[in-house]
């Protein structure tokens, strides 16, 4: 048997998809890999992401990776903090450790097309070489600061709650919290009990499905778990299966779909009593057609003597507080700004140029684009792993991250036996895919009349609209009639 060439892997973010990259190509064989994440600690959103209250909404038992099951969640819905330790124990588990470089911020990545490689410089000005290029740079990763006027002037703490100050006291003062998607409902949830006053600036109410978000994990299951790794593979694979109805649920406008929507009307109908206040936060788009909020507090929360919704909208900050557009000035001392994320700059600020010197913000002008998540026409060797048209509202990220991984070390096994150099998905496919996803969304909830960060600049949803069959089957194996593959010297 011919020696197996051995490439030079270089995996651009330790988050979700960095981790689950690296295990797959680490059991495929290969060692050549490095792993730059620009942050002091792996774990992407969990490592960037502390402010009080943090919880992942997806139970535990299914928010995480295939390969690394974990028995001892303490909760159902595990908290912020425990899913970065968990984040952090895999890699030094699954023996990543050696291939990672922390506080490595790679600023650029430059193809060659007479070598077909890859340089890569980094903030430090190291520069590294590489056959293939992984990003899995995350979808939710540059904080959205709003233009709001005034708001340098504010005298007090303004903070973004993905880059949360820990030193920051908010007890015994008045909160300002503008934003209510997942993040802005979970931190008012926090803050509230503590503060002297909290104002939740609402834009748009968010429909909100109640769970008991705070409930432990039974210690019998643990003890279970812990004894059966078999019990444990088949809870995995159960909660994964049990997945594919939300999916099922955002895809199709069916009774499913319906009863969804009726529990979240219900669960606002239930917890507030006042009919004004019932009113004000109720969304005018249907539920399910943003990102689903689920919590067990919010209602309970903004409620409460000391806390009040502003819907009315912003027109300013001042030195002292907020003013909203009908003149009136809300005092405050600290403003958090739980206004999101700038997606869809997937890699970006990075300057990637491609074959024939073309940079990527000139290929996706129109907006981000990748052949089944992975592939962009124009950057040979280079893959994404949960880039464009993640299932970021409906199928485990965990599982579409190890999936692709596979797919992509299928290429690289090519690679290594001498079938090619370079290889470059077609504009055809890529177009073919983009249409059967535009076709597709057409029944989904998510394009339903709401706006949410799931839609690009251009109006297009950034989404998956397929099952998690369809992206098994899409991600099987590679197609050859998709790619062009160039041998060098032929
Ligand atoms: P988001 O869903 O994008 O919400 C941003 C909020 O800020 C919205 O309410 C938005 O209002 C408001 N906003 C933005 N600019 C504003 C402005 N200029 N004036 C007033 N309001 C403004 O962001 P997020 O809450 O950080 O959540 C992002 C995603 O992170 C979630 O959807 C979820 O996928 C993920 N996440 C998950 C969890 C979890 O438990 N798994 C927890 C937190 C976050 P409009 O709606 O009117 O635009």
């Amino acid at each position: 048997m011919t020696d197996l060439r051995q490439p030079r892997i270089v995996i651009i973010g330790a988050g979700v998809a960095g981790i689950a990259a690296a295990h797959t190509f680490k059991q495929a064989g290969l060692t050549d890999v490095t792993i730059c994440e620009k942050g002091t600690d792996v774990g992407g959103v969990w490592h960037w992401n502390r402010y009080p209250g943090l919880t992942c909404d997806v139970p535990s038992q299914l928010y995480q990776f295939g390969f690394a099951p974990k028995a001892d969640w303490s909760r159902v819905w595990a908290s912020g903090e425990e899913i970065q330790r968990y984040h952090r124990d895999v890699v030094e588990r699954c023996g990543l450790d050696g291939w990672l470089r922390l506080g490595t911020e790679v600023t650029d990545a430059v193809y060659d097309d007479e070598s077909a490689t890859w340089t890569l410089s980094t903030a430090a000005g190291e520069t590294l070489h590489a056959d293939f290029v992984v990003c899995a740079t995350g979808v939710l990763h540059h904080p959205h600061v709003p233009r709001i006027d005034g708001l340098d002037s504010f005298t007090g703490p303004v903070v973004h709650t993905a880059r949360w100050d820990p030193g920051l006291e908010t007890g015994g003062t008045r909160v300002g919290v503008i934003g209510s998607g997942s993040t802005g409902v979970q931190i008012v949830s926090a803050l509230q009990p503590q503060a002297a006053r909290l104002l939740h600036f609402t834009r748009s109410p968010q429909w909100i499905l109640w769970a008991p978000m705070g409930v432990r994990q039974p210690a019998p299951l643990t003890a279970l778990l812990r004894r059966s790794p078999g019990l444990q593979r088949r809870l995995y694979a159960s909660a994964l299966w049990a997945s594919g109805i939300l999916a099922d649920v955002v895809l199709q406008p069916t009774w499913r779909r319906r009863a969804v929507q009726a529990y979240a009307r219900s669960s606002l109908r239930r917890q507030v009593r006042d009919r004004r206040l019932r009113e004000e936060l109720t969304p005018d788009y249907e539920p399910l057609c943003k990102r689903q909020v689920v919590s067990g507090t919010y209602y309970r929360a903004i409620t409460a003597p000391n806390a009040q919704l502003v819907t009315g909208p912003i027109a300013e900050v001042t030195p002292t507080g907020i003013r909203t557009a009908d003149g009136t000035h809300h005092e405050v001392d600290v403003i958090v700004l739980a206004t999101g994320f700038r997606t869809h700059e997937y890699m970006r600020p990075m300057r990637i140029t491609g074959r024939d010197g073309r940079s990527l913000d000139e290929a996706w002008a129109g907006g981000p684009r990748a052949y089944r998540m992975t592939a962009i026409p124009g950057f040979p060797n280079l893959f994404t792993a949960l880039g464009p048209n993640s299932p970021t509202g409906s199928i485990s990220l965990q599982f579409s991250a190890e999936l692709t991984s596979r797919y992509i070390a299928q290429w690289i096994e090519r690679w290594r036996r001498g079938q090619f150099d370079a290889i470059e998905v077609t504009e055809k496919a890529t177009d073919e895919f983009a249409r059967a996803v535009g076709a597709a969304m057409g029944p989904t909830v998510w394009n339903t009349g709401c706006t949410s960060w799931y839609q690009t600049a251009g109006g297009q949803i950034d989404l998956w609209p397929f099952d998690r069959k369809r992206m098994e089957e899409m991600l099987d194996h590679p197609d050859d009639r998709h790619f062009d593959e160039v041998l060098l010297g032929s």
